[in-house]
């Protein structure tokens, strides 16, 4: 880069003295730097030493004159601005040193401010050239930087062993990842973005999530949006999906993360595996040891109560609910497997919820709780499925209900139709659950626990065997809940047509 401009000198060139020191004067007074040369072959001597910035030259003069100076200026191409020092007569001659790259001239003999105006010019003219050229060179660097860090995001998003995809707002693909591309089938390099998410990716859930999500849908939701889906090579993949958004926070598409979770998948069945074989083998000798706890409790009936019956009292409640646990893990395994069905009959819904409500009174009763039905008006129509699902779901809820209700509450269970779906609610006025716990709830083996749960026996399998079984019916569970106020469970069955 060129040296600053206030460093540099300016060089006066004249063959007559007096020229050279009056100048001299003038330019020192405006705080410059000043070299003189008396000719041509000095100043070019001159030029090649120094850092002139500016050269004050005469046209006449003995040997090299100034127009080949000029002439050498140029053909070295030296940054310097020639101003024509020229007599009344050789105007002619300026204007030919103009158009050979002169930048000004002036004319002897001058007045001191003429020449400090003239120098002036030229001065700004160099200091404008030097900014314009340090302002280039920043803009440059800065792109350059700016294309380093594109290409080092690129290759980050490349190597990263999760598959990446980001659709614009009508969800076509605007990047994919080698990673994403490997998961969904398709040979990296070959395949180019710009096609609807629905040519590269054949399951309709996905490219629904992925539409929804590039359409601003799930905005407000603080959670990420999360899809299961399995590939035609029986591989397991998690999509995740965020939005993009833009500097007015709209909307502009999607960035969807995909995640190979075939070896969790194989794990958890391997597992429920396990488990069902471990819950099988235990529960014949679990059964018989609480059969006899009761056959011996039965013939201490006369006894008064005494250490021994109080001891095999507890070991008869413990073991029962062993036996409700692996029950209930028998049942999980049995949906995770996806073998619930038992023969599918026409349900008719509202003579279930009847005989479930009869069965489960008493337990309300005993609490004092009031449990009531409420059907609509219009007959609700009949299901094709399997009724011991459809007793589990809603036999599950309303204990629920009847467990986290306190003495003296109130249960009632409601049922319509809407849009084709069988509705079921079972609210209560009981404890309620806190917002942090809506989602764990469904969770195996989850359970809250404060003060007021704290002796209600249960497994944490109840909601998870309830969600597992709607799933297979194609239905789904929502909750809303307030402490201290209760809890509205709604199930959605679809109807068939
Ligand atoms: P369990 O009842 O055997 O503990 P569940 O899976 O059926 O297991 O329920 C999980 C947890 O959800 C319960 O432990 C309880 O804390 C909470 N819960 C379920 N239903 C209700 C309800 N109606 N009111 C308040 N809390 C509930």
């Amino acid at each position: 880069m060129k040296s600053k401009p206030e460093t540099a000198h300016v060089l006066v060139v004249d063959d007559e003295e007096g020229i050279r020191i009056g100048a001299e004067r003038i330019l020192l007074r405006m705080g410059l730097k000043v070299l003189t040369a008396a000719r041509g072959n000095e100043a070019l001597d001159i030029m090649e030493r120094e850092d002139v910035s500016i050269v004050l030259l005469d046209l006449k003069m003995p040997g090299i004159d100034g127009m080949q100076v000029l002439k050498r200026i140029r053909e070295n191409n030296l940054n310097i601005l020639v101003i024509v020092i020229t007599g009344y007569a050789t105007v002619e001659t300026a204007i030919e040193a103009m158009k050979q790259g002169a930048y000004d001239f002036i004319a002897k003999p001058f007045e001191p401010d003429h020449l400090r105006i003239v120098v002036n010019r030229a001065r700004e003219k160099i200091m404008l050239t030097f900014e314009a050229e340090t302002l280039d060179i920043e803009r440059k660097r800065t792109l350059a930087d700016l294309g380093t860090e594109k290409s080092r995001v690129r290759t980050i998003i490349e190597s990263l062993p999760n598959g990446i995809v980001v659709t614009n707002s009508s969800g076509q693909v605007a990047l994919m990842n080698p990673a994403f591309l490997r998961h969904i089938g398709f040979d990296p390099p070959c395949v180019t973005t710009g096609e609807h998410i629905g040519h590269y990716v054949k399951d309709d859930g996905f490219c629904r999530l992925v539409m929804e999500i590039s359409q601003g849908k799930h905005l407000d939701e603080g959670d990420v949006p999360t899809y299961e889906f399995s590939t035609a090579d029986g591989k397991y993949l998690m999509a995740r999906g965020r939005h993009v958004l833009g500097d007015e926070n709209e909307c502009l598409g999607a960035v969807v993360a995909i995640e190979d979770i075939t070896a969790l998948k194989v794990l958890d069945r391997l597992k429920s595996e396990f488990v069902a074989k471990v819950s099988h083998e235990l529960r014949s000798p679990l059964s018989t040891i609480h059969e006899q706890i009761a056959v011996v409790l039965k013939d201490m009936a006369g006894e008064e109560s005494n250490d021994e019956k109080l001891i095999l009292a507890r070991a008869k409640e413990k073991t029962s609910g062993l036996i409700s646990l692996i029950g209930d893990l028998l049942d999980l395994s049995r949906i995770e497997a996806g073998a619930v069905y038992q023969e599918p009959k026409m349900v008719n819904i509202s003579i279930l919820l009847k005989n479930i409500i009869d069965f489960l009174n008493t337990r309300a009763k005993n609490k004092q709780q009031t449990l009531v039905l409420e059907l609509p008006d219009y007959p609700l129509p009949s299901l094709t499925t399997d009724p011991m699902a459809l007793e589990s779901i809603f036999g599950n809820l309303i204990t629920n209900a009847i467990n986290y209700t306190q003495k003296g509450g109130g249960i009632i269970v409601t049922a319509g139709l809407a849009e084709n779906n069988l509705i079921v609610k079972v609210k209560d006025n009981g404890f309620g659950i806190e917002q942090v716990y809506m989602d764990k709830i469904f969770d195996k083996f989850f359970r809250v626990k404060n003060e007021k749960t704290r002796l209600i026996t249960g497994t944490g399998l109840g909601l998870p065997i309830v969600k597992g079984l709607l799933n297979d019916l194609c239905g789904s569970i929502s909750v809303e809940s307030a402490p201290g106020k209760g809890s509205v469970f709604t199930v959605s069955i679809p109807v068939k047509k």
